[in-house]
């Protein structure tokens, strides 16, 4: 491991160690079977164990109620903005909250489907924000009202769940999934591309609950189907194997360390390290709202590009990679997912301090 580097890409992004270890450790011959997971039939006894064994670790870490569904998609995060107009849009009406790049997406997606109502509009103040509750105009006849608990390219975290008056909460937790507890039953749905806290790419994964899926409309692309999906427990075709294997592995690590308090504790410390750093320096300014911080993406500009520039040409050499800002904010980003440890935001606040110090 003495190659390795903090890697602070925003997904896919750096894995635990000991994840990367078992991987290596299984690849050739998993637990005696002779073969590597990724050679493995979906329904052979061998992979149906890890399939089982991952779903039921998934309930236990995040604490699903009975009542919802685990489905394990391909296609990422990105397909389920088509999926879920598809599936859960009832009466051709659903409100979308817009903070970012993503649900900003998901809403121009829903569109083509139906009567979609923008609740909330962060694009004018440059996505610094989550609205508050008093800022929401939501529609008590909506089928469902979108959200997207944290906005990975301009580092904004959504820090409560909505008052939608019954309406469900569809939520894309992409960037910030098994960061810390929450309520599954305060949520309809729950939708995740793994690429950051849940493994690695390839795996979309749905927790619906399952009085929203009982009927469909006519003419969904079978693999958009929800219930069908949910019928077949992910298999009416081949689901992304390895994928999920790994998502598997993720879930040990966490549960290992003592589940979702611990990693909402080690989260808060070390986006609290570069926040608290952050906000006494004049040098550097921090890109979202102080209410509405992101623990997973931290994103920062110093006092010009050409700084920008530096910083990230710098911070490469110090054995970082991966804190260019997204182009449409600039900057530096930090993603600092369950994976990164706090000896690499250490260095990272090492490193912004001397560059600080280097070029005030
Ligand atoms: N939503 C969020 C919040 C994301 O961060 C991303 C990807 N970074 C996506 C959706 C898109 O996910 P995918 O690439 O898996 O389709």
């Amino acid at each position: 491991t003495e190659k390795r580097v903090y890697n602070f890409s925003a997904g896919p992004s750096t894995l635990p160690v000991p994840v990367l270890e078992k991987v290596a450790a299984q690849m050739l011959n998993y637990k005696d079977s002779g073969m590597s997971v990724m050679e493995m039939s979906h329904r052979s006894s061998s992979y149906l164990e890890i399939f089982n064994e991952t779903k039921a670790l998934l309930k236990k870490v995040l604490n699903i109620p009975d009542n919802y569904k685990i489905l394990f998609i391909q296609g990422g995060a990105t397909q389920q903005f088509s999926t879920i107009p598809l599936n859960l849009m009832k009466n051709g009406k659903a409100d979308y909250i817009v903070t970012g790049a993503f649900s900003k997406k998901s809403a121009q997606e829903a569109k083509k489907f139906g009567d979609i109502h923008i609740a909330y509009n962060g694009a004018d103040n440059g996505f610094k924000h989550i609205p508050t509750q008093e800022e929401l105009d939501l529609r008590e006849d909506a089928s469902y009202v979108h959200l997207c608990s944290n906005n990975t390219i301009f580092g904004t975290e959504w820090k409560y769940v909505p008052d939608t008056k019954g309406v469900p909460v569809v939520a894309d937790m992409s960037s910030n999934i098994l960061s810390k507890p929450i309520n599954v039953a305060d949520y309809g749905m729950i939708y995740a591309g793994a690429q950051k806290n849940m493994g690695i790419a390839g795996l979309g994964v749905v927790i619906v609950r399952e009085d929203l899926i009982k009927d469909h409309k006519e003419n969904i692309p079978v693999l958009m189907e929800y219930n069908t999906i949910a019928d077949n427990d992910s298999m009416y075709n081949t689901p992304p194997t390895f994928s999920i294997y790994v998502l598997g592995l993720m879930l040990e690590w966490i549960d290992s360390l003592g589940g979702l308090e611990v990693m909402q504790k080690r989260n808060e410390e070390k986006a609290k390290l570069l926040y608290d750093y952050l906000d006494q320096s004049d040098f550097y300014h921090v890109h979202s709202d102080k209410d509405n911080r992101s623990f997973m993406n931290v994103t920062f500009t110093c006092p010009n590009k050409d700084l920008d520039a530096k910083f990230v040409k710098e911070s490469i050499a110090a054995g970082m990679s991966n804190l260019k800002g997204h182009r449409s904010v600039g900057g530096i980003r930090a993603s600092i997912y369950n994976a990164m440890p706090l000896d690499g935001v250490q260095t990272l606040l090492d490193f912004m301090k001397k560059f600080e110090e280097e070029n005030k």
